[in-house]
């Protein structure tokens, strides 16, 4: 299968090209050129284990790898996972559901992308026979889960700058314990922000890019998306048949990654009845679903903090589909939104979409009122995907992370302070991190002496 960029102005790459790229050179996202019909395979699929059906649905994107090798990439991806069903879905009352995906190694669903996009990485450096440094900068989860990826993987190095002093104690652990000599944590002065832009200068210069083969970690990569289609499908496969055909998957999001997944399958002939896009007060989505009009926002720093974000940047993908697939009116849309900060939609088609929007107050006041009804622990994440659920369907909540790295937060609601094996585990491991100033030269610097060459 070939992939399209959103923008049109690339020439289609098969599948490990465009995992490889990332961003299209043209500025878009890599989107399958036809989407493939799953409604006759979804009988087949129904009693196969997770590995097993991530298998079967990725073979026919990842036509350039053979299938043995693929069956083998896609296994090892989800070892590492410590629930038999990588993604529990658990009843938790009459029509709600919650599928947990927080059984990976860093306890967040990005785990479901990043376990894979690893090997992926790594299977294609060794027949290239070639190296791979990863670069990127991150507010917390992403970089845990995209090192966890990676961590003693050959042929590959991955650099990871967080300011330092900012993320919480329990992600800077999970960044910093690993023990592995191809994982470089490093800690620099400033804000998010700070670290982000001299990330995006050393990616501007040409030549040390190339010289280091680097790599961006972002949430853009196609196989981050395919990824996230399968838990979509075996938990669609999990619910009683009766009950298929109902089912609202309530998707707690900032980057409209997530959902973007959920809906593409929908796509692909899965009788899925709809999504709720569950934002928090960063809400650029929510009122993008209620009004049309998709117009950026200030972040504002929240309790569910891996959703504060105000530029969608998966959302370029769901527009190539809302503007009948028209390359040109992608690129006039988001010439539009970069000019000016917002686009208004007409006719815009959110037929399978609703959408809320949660405070820090309704955070934890969901919080104590899930546990106080359900007995159920969830995540300041998950929390937003509890408001106002919809009486007459089936709903599925994604729980994207364990309520034991917000450990402060669901102490302050409930009075009981969740914990986790694995990340009591790495307390008693030292940090290793590099200290430096969020200067490119100084990275540049930092890099040229540690990356890994062919
Ligand atoms: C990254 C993250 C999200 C948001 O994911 P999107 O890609 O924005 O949909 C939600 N919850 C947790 C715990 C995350 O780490």
């Amino acid at each position: 299968m070939q992939f399209l960029s959103t923008r049109g102005q690339t020439p289609t790459l098969g599948f490990s090209d465009a995992v490889a790229t990332g961003l299209a050179p043209d500025g878009g996202l890599y989107l399958p050129e036809s989407l493939p019909d799953f409604s006759g395979q979804l009988a087949r699929f129904e009693k196969l284990p997770y590995a097993e059906l991530c298998f079967e649905f990725l073979r026919v994107f990842a036509t350039d790898i053979p299938a043995d090798t693929l069956r083998d990439l896609v296994a090892q991806s989800y070892t590492r996972f410590t629930d038999p069903s990588i993604a529990p879905l658990k009843p938790l009352g009459k029509n709600l559901y919650v599928l947990e995906l927080f059984h990976g190694p860093t306890l967040a669903f990005k785990d479901f992308a990043l376990q894979l996009l690893g090997n992926l990485y790594a299977h294609q450096c060794q027949v290239r026979r070639e190296t791979i440094n990863v670069l990127g900068a991150t507010s917390g989860d992403t970089g845990a889960a995209a090192i966890h990826g990676l961590l003693g993987r050959p042929g590959t190095a991955i650099f990871i700058l967080y300011p330092d002093g900012r993320v919480s104690p329990l992600q800077e652990r999970q960044m910093t314990c690993t023990g592995a000599d191809n994982v470089f944590a490093l800690a620099v002065d400033g804000t998010f922000d700070d670290a982000q832009t001299s990330i995006k200068e050393i990616f501007g210069d040409q030549e040390f890019r190339l010289r280091h083969r680097l790599s961006a970690v972002n949430s853009i990569n196609l196989a981050r998306v395919l990824a996230q289609c399968v838990y979509y499908l075996y938990a669609w496969l999990k619910l009683p048949a009766s009950e298929r055909g109902n089912v609202e998957f309530v998707v707690p999001t900032g980057n409209f990654g997530n959902v973007l997944a959920g809906w593409m399958l929908q796509q692909m002939g899965v009788p899925i009845r709809g999504f709720r896009v569950a934002t928090n007060q960063n809400d650029i989505l929510y009122r993008l679903f209620t009004t049309g009009e998709y117009r950026v926002g200030n972040v504002q720093p929240s309790l569910a903090p891996s959703m504060d974000i105000q530029v969608a940047s998966n959302f370029e993908r769901f527009i190539y589909f809302a503007v009948g697939r028209d390359p040109a009116r992608v690129r006039e849309v988001m010439q539009t939104f970069r000019a000016t900060g917002a686009y208004q939609f007409q006719n815009f088609n959110r037929d399978s979409f609703s959408a809320s929007r949660t405070s820090d107050a309704e955070i934890a006041s969901i919080i104590a009122r899930v546990y106080r009804e359900h007995g159920y622990v969830a995540d300041p994440h998950t929390a937003c995907g509890f408001k106002e659920l919809s009486a007459d369907r089936v709903s599925v909540i994604l729980s994207t992370a364990s309520p034991a790295k917000f450990p402060d937060t669901i102490r302050r609601t409930i009075g009981v302070e969740p914990t986790h094996p694995s990340l009591e585990a790495l307390k008693s491991k030292p940090i290793v991190k590099h200290r430096m100033k969020a200067h490119p030269d100084v990275i540049r610097a930092f890099i040229d002496a540690r990356a890994v060459r062919a």
